[in-house]
């Protein structure tokens, strides 16, 4: 199971700091965050996050892991996979 880091962007400002919670991304999807005190580096305003705020990145690679779907407008930009098949050369 990937650790994962919990991110969320500042209410106020809408910055994207880290919350320094680390968890599991099961314990994440299983667990209740209802409202946590997350203070911003950037502007320094204490809001309450909850657990659909959260914005859950790879805690070792940095890149954003989608566990549940808030559809948010800011999702992760995802790369699509390159598929294996050669292109076909018609002649
Ligand atoms: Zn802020």
């Amino acid at each position: 199971m990937p650790r994962v880091a919990l991110h969320v962007d500042c209410k106020r400002c809408g910055t994207r700091f880290d919350t320094a919670i680390r968890t599991g991304a099961e314990s994440f999807r299983r667990g209740s965050f209802i409202a946590n005190y997350h203070r911003c580096p950037d502007c320094g305003v204490r809001e309450t996050y909850r657990k659909a705020d959260y914005r859950l990145t790879d805690a070792r690679t940095g890149v954003p892991v989608e566990v549940i779907s808030t559809g948010s407008p800011r999702a992760a930009t995802v790369v699509p996979p390159v598929p294996e098949t050669p292109p076909e050369h018609g002649e």
